[in-house]
């Protein structure tokens, strides 16, 4: 039998990467964690979910405080934002949460952690620094990087990116955001919030594209009435600089328009991070979306596995997380586990936020699925109304068998909201359980109660019902008829 330097060897220091070490690492698996960048923690921590969420936190309370009137506070007239302050408070965050994902951290729990750029000699064998490595497993989870795509006169205009935005200099006065997926469209509203000018600029003819159209929209509208221009369906035809801004020529059906802005910011999806692997050396299954691999996660070399954005499916924090798990199972366990997506949630951090679980009716109309929608408003809900929050609702959707398809909620805190779903499809909760549990009142989680209600109370109080109970116990009936008064003028 081979012998060789490592159990497990690990390309990627992210989510994925960091989950499977220290996985492997405590289950008594020697342990090798290779990291191209300075640091552990990945796109999530340096360039993604932290400096994104900490920037957004920070433009809501800069909102909230310009809005204070419509909390029956008295109007205050705020200084403009410095945005150098801004970015600080973006990395001591980032600096904190570095702790948890710290070189000795990892090493304390056996895992060997070394930095540089790693490539496969062959399929065991590794090349870094010089040295080799080889392993009986190997995990690629080297992440993605920001997608840029070949338009005319970008590769001669400077434009940022997820890994620049966070530490600009200073506030820039106006912004063109160049895709209209998650990304931009949380980083849309919030520099729109902190002051800056923005346009957005998309393809189709909806942003959020993954979503149901009437969520987007509703979301679009949002941010429209705050000041963000869109220029939905159009095609852009170049770049370039005009002076101390740029200019991007778009075409929206025959009109022509020329969008002007001090920073251009590219968000227009995600490439896998393969260069320099020497995959094509070793055989494997890749494309520029990511390394493909089978339900256990495992590519065409079987003891080769993907896990996270690399593999281009799922490109959220919590899937690298759930693939590392899995990867642990097949590699150190040896059980044979497959993923499954069918409840797979995800949020996007606007405000109000949007969140998802499961099918919604886009997915469902696509699959050919039959299915019903039951939706509540937050407007109707106590909580939300004290809150001053009165945008959005939850699309339930169910199956001909009346079982969840999926949920989509649009709202405050739609994401922590959604986890309640999370429990419910996972766990198979029936929802007459989760409409005659008690919630707290006033929460915004009732409305997860409230929509089972809705469906359920068309089911109870039926005129089946009825007629058996008067039946049964003799009822007497309705002891007022509907008011039918004319008004006069
Ligand atoms: C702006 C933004 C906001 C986001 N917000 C959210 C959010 O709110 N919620 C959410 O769930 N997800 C969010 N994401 C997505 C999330 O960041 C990714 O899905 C997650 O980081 C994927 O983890 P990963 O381990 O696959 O890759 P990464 O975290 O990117 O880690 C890959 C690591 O591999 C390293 N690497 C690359 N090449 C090599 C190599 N050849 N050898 C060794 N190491 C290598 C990289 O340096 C990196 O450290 C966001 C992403 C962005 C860009």
């Amino acid at each position: 039998m081979a012998n060789y330097d490592f159990d497990m060897g690990i390309l990627g220091g992210g989510a994925a990467g960091l989950t499977i070490a220290s996985g492997a690492a405590q289950l008594g698996a020697k342990t090798l964690l290779i990291e191209k960048g300075k640091e552990l923690g990945g796109d999530c921590l340096h360039f993604g979910c932290v400096p994104s969420k900490t920037l957004i936190r920070t433009a809501n309370v800069y909102h909230l405080i310009k809005n204070a009137k419509h909390f029956g506070l008295p109007q205050v007239d705020l200084p403009p934002v410095d945005f150098k302050e801004v970015a600080k408070r973006i990395q001591s965050v980032i600096s904190i949460i570095q702790k948890h994902d710290s070189e000795e951290r990892f090493c304390k729990l056996g895992v060997r952690v070394e930095f540089g750029q790693a490539t496969f000699v062959d399929e065991h064998n590794i090349l870094l620094n010089g040295e080799k490595y080889s392993s009986k497993t190997w995990v690629i989870a080297t992440g993605s990087s920001p997608s840029v795509p070949s338009i005319e006169g970008l590769d001669k205009t400077p434009y940022i990116t997820n890994r620049e935005i966070y530490s600009l200099e200073r506030l820039p006065k106006t912004m063109i955001v160049l895709g209209a997926g998650p990304i931009a469209i949380e980083m849309a509203q919030a520099f729109c919030r902190l002051g800056t000018k923005v346009s957005v600029i998309q393809r189709s003819d909806q942003i959020l594209t993954k979503e149901d159209k009437d969520m987007a929209d509703q979301i679009m509208k949002v941010l429209s009435d705050e000041g963000v221009a869109f220029y939905l369906n159009t095609s852009v035809i170049n770049t370039m600089e005009a002076g101390s801004e740029k200019e991007i020529t778009i075409k929206r059906g025959e009109e022509v328009i020329n969008v002007r802005g001090e920073i251009i910011l590219v968000a227009m999806g995600r490439d896998a991070n393969l260069n320099g692997l020497g995959l094509k050396d070793l055989d494997l299954d890749f494309d520029r979306a990511g390394i493909k691999v089978d339900h256990r996660l495992r590519t065409n070399q079987k003891h080769i596995f993907a896990a996270g954005d690399v593999t281009g499916e799922y490109q959220f924090t919590h899937a690298a997380g759930y693939e590392g798990g899995v990867v642990i199972t097949n590699a150190i366990f040896h059980l044979p586990r497959r993923v499954d997506y069918t409840f797979f949630p995800w949020c996007t951090y606007t405000d109000p936020e949007l969140a998802s679980i499961g099918m919604n009716e886009k997915g469902a109309k696509a699959a050919g699925i039959k299915y019903s929608a039951w939706i509540e408003e937050f407007k109707d809900n106590d909580r939300s109304l004290a809150e001053g929050e009165h945008i959005g609702k939850i699309k339930m959707i169910l199956d001909e068998r009346e079982k969840p398809l999926g949920v989509q909620i649009l709202g405050p805190h739609a994401g922590d909201l959604v986890s309640e779903w999370v429990a419910i499809t996972n766990g198979r909760v029936k929802l007459s359980t989760l409409a005659s549990a008690v919630h707290p009142y006033p929460t915004l989680g009732e409305i997860n109660k409230r929509v089972a209600g809705t469906f359920l109370s068309g089911k109870i109080f039926s005129d089946r019902v009825r007629k058996g109970l008067k039946f049964f116990f003799n009822l007497k009936g309705r002891a007022c008829e509907p008011l039918n008064r004319v008004i006069t003028p």
